[in-house]
């Protein structure tokens, strides 16, 4: 089974489908920590995303998703770059990463072959729509603005990374233009996918809404 949940950036999609996942015995996949762990890979090594060497060597990168028990890992070339995936130099290139066709196509088939071999909730932006378009379920999770980057602030500043509220909104508004104009797998609400808006609700409340529309 594929429980697919879709939105922008840091409207608590990873913690309720994390959440679920576990409720469930379901994997998880947190698809944005693919791509981030692609775009640490070529940022570390000074390629900007409009080089054509990005286009040449991605089909032939070595990518893999460990998990420690429940916890999802992605190592590149043998390297665990999970622990650079919130990195504020990642934050700012990966909606310019994730806007490429072959990159995509990429991950795309990461994707497939992980949900061949389970029953997944799987989040990010376009798995509704493209990815999974005959997925079981589809939820659509939105949040305002605001309070989406007080979320992310909380997040990077538990790990240190010194930024602030209104350099975190503008980084926000920024993915979310780039993500919902781009010509491959753009950030959009799939036709039959619902919509859970998690403003003014608990991870509690947003789950049950969920788990409320699943049948077995
Ligand atoms: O979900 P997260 O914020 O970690 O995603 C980081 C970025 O990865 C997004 O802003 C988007 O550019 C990209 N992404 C994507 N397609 C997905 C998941 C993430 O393009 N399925």
């Amino acid at each position: 089974m594929i429980i697919a949940l879709d939105g922008p950036s840091g409207t608590g999609k990873s913690t309720l489908a994390k959440i679920l996942a576990k409720k469930l015995g379901f994997k998880m996949l947190n698809t944005g920590m693919i791509y981030r762990a692609i775009t640490y890979y070529y940022v570390k090594k000074s390629i900007k995303a409009d080089s054509q060497e990005v286009v040449s060597s991605i089909g032939n990168l070595n990518i893999k998703i460990v998990f420690f028990g429940n916890d999802q890992n992605v190592f590149i070339e043998g390297e665990n770059i999970t622990p650079f995936v919130s990195n504020v130099e990642v934050q700012k290139n990966v909606s310019l990463f994730s806007q490429i066709l072959e990159i995509r196509q990429r991950v795309n088939v990461i994707q497939r072959e992980f949900a061949n071999k389970n029953n997944i909730v799987i989040e990010g932006r376009d798995i509704g729509t493209d990815v999974f378009p005959n997925a079981e379920y589809k939820f659509y999770v939105v949040c305002d603005t605001i309070t989406r980057a007080k979320r992310r602030l909380a997040d990077l500043n538990s790990i240190n990374q010194q930024i602030t509220l209104d350099e975190v909104i503008k980084s926000l508004q920024e993915r979310d233009h780039l993500d919902t104009t781009r010509k491959y797998g753009p950030l959009r609400k799939a036709e039959d996918a619902i919509e859970i808006d998690t403003t003014n609700s608990t991870i509690n409340e947003s789950l049950n809404e969920i788990l409320s529309q699943i049948k077995f």
